[in-house]
């Protein structure tokens, strides 16, 4: 027997216009450039939104029409999010910060037909525009026409929508249509296309807010840090209108200083991004001795967060650090560590480990480790193997790619992960990053965490070198805190009394930086070509000295 009750698709449109019913008074607040920060509400916000759905219709974007973005967090971008999805087309985020020849990569790959771009990157655009095809309308985000440009077709955002009606009625069809697209990294081969779905888009987007998740409500002001081209900002362009909240937009400006004024004047009381960034925060306020008045939770991923920042924050500054784990592939959510925020500190004094784990899969996500072999291994807490995930917003593909990435129906993470019998996630590594010695996996993550515990390292990065008797050694890159003159010996020292000793890096490296990504990670296959080039990949190396 069947239940009766209505088959209505979700979509994405219906997101805005339940904030415009419910919270269409609420606030979107954005850095605007360098003008004053721009301010509107959910209301008007949709009648810009409208617009744009119009001015899109009317340049030939239809069903499944790929809209590419290269922007920062702003209200521009934010319209773009709902206008391009809600006629049906496909909003494609790309990464300002990648290399151009990847970026025209991908704007072929993914066949996009118009480019919506910040004026900051009008270069890049007319770098790579010779070298894209598809692409046949490009729109500044700006209120007028750069003076110069060797774009053809080039519009002003502002100019466009403006001659546009400002009502639109928003279609219905399939919620399996396909809603976005991002691009993995990419660190080895080509980066991969992931396409979501309105169906995944809307599901996420509600399971992110649940209470043991994110917590989202009508009470709180959102600064997504996560930038809106990568997966999406974590979902919060979908969740914060959903559930009614404030929405503060960082621009391009992401230093701590930056940040820290933009949470303190726009009483921010929840945020996301990833460790990196959020480490120049901490540093920021610890150097001018402030703390946040009003942001009482943040959420961090997209790598391991220290043990150490979860505590700063809690402990210094009266913040919860709810750690997450996703990625591109899974929409982003997968798992979260979520306690209740009176616990958080508690929860950190009383279970470092449990406290610094990636959590529970959130609901509609299952997750599994498989050994070498394929085999399921136990969820003991000690057997480690690839993280298995399953869920209705998880790839099942990627574009362009007739290979299924699935195994038995499950998406293979390429991290390396434990579970315990409460179903607790913890990553140990990636399995490109896992250190391999004597046989032994020594997790770069649990190492990095020891490192970052001495209070004058602000980050580690350890890799795995070639060793003649051991196949690969430990090989630590440390950023010291400012004004720090922590020596290689000390620090081993220090982490004798924190990890087996075989653990121990065979060198320890001091740096003034450690190469980021696009998204904020070290970049470690960088480090691995250092190394490589320095010769700590030699056998010489087995004997190399902590430097100094
Ligand atoms: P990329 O890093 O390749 O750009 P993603 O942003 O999709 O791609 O990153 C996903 C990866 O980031 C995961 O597979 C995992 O290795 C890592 N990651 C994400 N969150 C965490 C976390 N909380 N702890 C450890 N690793 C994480």
């Amino acid at each position: 027997m069947q239940g009766m009750m209505m088959d209505r698709p979700l979509l994405i449109s219906a997101i805005l216009q339940h904030a415009v019913r419910s919270y269409g008074e609420v606030e979107v607040v954005s850095r605007d450039g360098d003008r004053p920060l721009f301010r509107y509400t959910y209301g008007a916000m949709a009648r810009r939104v409208n617009r744009l759905a119009n001015a899109l219709r009317d340049a030939g974007v239809s069903a499944g029409t790929r809209v590419a973005t290269l922007a920062w967090n702003d209200y521009r971008h934010l319209e773009a999010y709902y206008a391009v999805p809600g006629i049906g087309a496909v909003l494609h985020t790309c990464n300002p910060r990648l290399h151009p020849a990847q970026l025209a990569w991908m704007l072929n790959d993914a066949e996009d037909s118009v480019l919506l771009f910040d004026p900051a990157f009008l270069p890049l655009v007319e770098a790579i525009a010779p070298h894209c095809p598809h692409l046949r309308k490009y729109v500044v985000l700006d209120t007028a026409l750069p003076e110069r440009t060797t774009l053809a077709n080039l519009l002003s955002y502002e100019q466009w929508i403006g001659e546009y009606n400002e009502t639109f009625a928003w279609p219905e069809f399939d919620e399996r249509q396909a809603s976005g697209l991002c691009y993995t990294s990419g660190t080895t081969g080509n980066p991969k296309g992931v396409l979501y779905s309105h169906r995944s888009a809307v599901l996420h987007s509600l399971v992110l807010s649940n209470a043991q998740a994110l917590g989202l409500s009508s009470a709180d002001t959102v600064l997504p840090v996560v930038p809106m081209f990568h997966v999406n900002a974590w979902g919060l362009p979908y969740a914060a209108p959903l559930n009614g909240c404030r929405l503060v937009l960082p621009g391009a400006r992401l230093d701590g200083a930056s940040l820290f004024d933009l949470i303190e004047s726009e009483k921010v009381t929840f945020s996301a991004g990833v460790p990196t960034v959020w480490l120049s925060l901490a540093q920021h306020m610890e150097k001018h001795g402030v703390s946040p008045t009003t942001m009482r939770r943040t959420v961090l991923g997209g790598s391991a967060v220290p043990e150490t920042m979860i505590r700063t924050f809690a402990e210094a500054f009266d913040v919860e650090v709810r750690q997450a784990w996703g990625m591109t592939e899974t929409s982003p959510l997968g798992t979260i560590m979520a306690r209740p925020a009176h616990d958080a500190n508690a929860c950190v004094e009383s279970n470092a480990h449990v406290a610094t784990s990636q959590g529970h899969a959130v609901f509609g996500v299952e997750l599994a480790i498989a050994g070498p072999d394929g085999k399921r291994l136990p969820h003991d807490g000690q057997s480690q193997g690839e993280l298995l995930i399953r869920g209705p917003w998880i790839a099942s593909g990627y574009l362009n790619h007739e290979a299924k990435p699935l195994i038995d129906g499950w998406f293979a993470t390429g991290d390396v992960a434990t579970i315990d019998a409460s179903g607790n996630m913890r990553i140990t590594d990636r399995i490109k990053d896992v250190i391999k010695s004597g046989g032994e996996w020594i997790s770069s993550i649990d190492l990095e965490s020891a490192a970052m515990a001495h209070p004058e390292v602000a980050l580690a990065a350890a890799i795995g070198v070639p060793h003649p008797k051991w196949a690969e050694r430990p090989y630590l890159y440390v950023l010291r805190r400012p004004g720090s003159s922590l020596d290689a010996t000390t620090l081993s020292a220090f982490l004798t009394t924190r990890i087996a000793k075989w653990w121990v890096p065979e060198g320890i490296e001091f740096v003034d930086e450690l190469p980021l990504g696009a998204t904020g990670k070290v970049q470690k296959q960088i480090l691995r070509q250092r190394a490589h080039a320095t010769g700590e990949t030699d056998a010489d190396a087995a004997h190399a000295v902590a430097r100094s």
